[in-house]
């Protein structure tokens, strides 16, 4: 049996070790240090957020971004439907519901008219939304003008999840520094990783910095122990922002590598029948954290994602259906959505292939290969 080919697999450079051994040998192995100032640095100058605070995932930054504007017991927040659990499940921490919306065909993100009609339609019930949680899949940047436009009419937050878009740039600005909030994600599959980790960016520093005493129990300044605020421990250690800031230096060079992987596999299987892409819509530039296909079985007589994910899965290659959309999810089952079939569509014909930066020439040409030969 061949060595795994992993989905997306952690990719360290050459510094991570050293940085690490530095947080050793100065003793700062706690969830502050001089590390973990200096990666929400590099974080705050590479996204142009202004400022940054690091934490423990990506889920705890958007439950944190959720804390600070406010969303209680009984708020509804609006959320992409076509996603991972982790953008909508904070809501639920909240005791809030969420509120799905479909995806339109461009980006397979948030469907900007149909966000439009489902705050319509919940103002009509006396519901105003708390915040809108638009995601970047895969890395490919939504919609955020039109997004954003319409969130500006009736007045809601927004909170970018650009978890899988760091370095995604949407009209040349970074995904995670268009909203009133961004999060990102340094778990072990994302881009770059810190094992685990999150970040929440924001233009606002009184919010950072709230964020930043909410991570750390919510001590108030005193010399006991006293607390005014229930506080979470989600700040991030100080050795991960090591790797973190290690990961930061090669992040170019990861953004360029996983681009790389996409054209290879537009260039070997674009051609056949039945498989199609995503391309970038104009002024968009994807990080490619997934390079992902859609198969029609009616064009490619009967060859269907599964077909391919299983003859993959034979040869010890891991792929992997796109996110289940949340409002077929049994856990969402109550929740209201506003759905137009693009999510359900993809889910049942998109295919995420292997895409990690360490992938070699090899192991991309053995999957295509794989996959050519299933049209023979
Ligand atoms: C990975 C991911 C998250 C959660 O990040 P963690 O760091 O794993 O908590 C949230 N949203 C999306 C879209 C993700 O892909």
């Amino acid at each position: 049996m061949r060595e795994k080919i992993w989905l997306s697999s952690p990719h360290m450079g050459t510094k991570e070790r050293e940085f690490v051994t530095d947080v050793f040998d100065s003793n700062w192995i706690a969830p502050l240090g001089p590390y973990v100032d200096g990666f929400e640095k590099d974080l705050a100058t590479f996204t142009g957020a202004g400022h940054a605070a690091v934490l423990s995932s990506g889920t705890a930054a958007l439950h944190l971004a959720l804390i600070l504007l406010g969303v209680e017991k009984g708020d509804e927040v609006i959320c992409q439907s076509m996603t991972f659990s982790a953008s909508a499940n904070p809501i639920v921490y909240q005791g809030a519901t969420p509120v799905f919306i479909d995806s339109e065909e461009d980006t397979w993100n948030m469907d900007p008219q149909l966000l439009e009609t489902a705050i319509q339609d919940r103002l009509s019930k006396g519901r105003k939304p708390k915040a809108i949680i638009p995601v970047h899949l895969y890395g490919m940047p939504a919609k955020m003008d039109e997004i954003l436009a319409v969130a500006a009419k009736y007045d809601i937050p927004v909170i970018e999840d650009a978890a899988e878009a760091l370095g995604s740039l949407y009209k040349g600005r970074p995904c995670g520094a268009l909203g009133r909030m961004g999060i990102l994600s340094f778990n072990g599959n994302k881009i770059i990783t810190t094992s685990g980790g999150g970040a929440l960016l924001g233009n606002e520093e009184d919010l950072i910095k709230m964020a930043r005493f909410l991570a750390c129990q919510a001590r108030d300044p005193a010399p006991h122990y006293q607390h005014s605020h229930i506080g979470f421990n989600y700040r991030m250690s100080n050795i991960c922002a090591g790797i973190g800031r290690g990961q930061m230096l090669v992040l170019p060079a990861r953004i360029a590598q996983r681009r790389a992987n996409y054209a290879h596999y537009v260039e070997q299987l674009a051609a056949l029948p039945g498989v199609g892409f995503l391309p970038e819509p104009e002024g968009s530039s994807s990080n490619r954290w997934l390079s992902t296909i859609l198969v029609d079985p009616v064009l490619s007589r009967g060859i269907t994602r599964e077909t391919i994910r299983l003859a993959l899965e034979k040869e010890n290659i891991e792929a992997r259906p796109l996110w289940k959309p949340m409002h077929l999810q049994p856990v969402f089952a109550g929740a209201p959505a506003y759905v137009n079939g693009t999510a359900a569509r993809l889910f049942d014909t998109g295919l995420c292939l292997p895409s990690g930066s360490n992938l070699s020439i090899q192991d991309l040409q053995d999957v295509t290969d794989l996959i050519n030969n299933l049209w023979d």
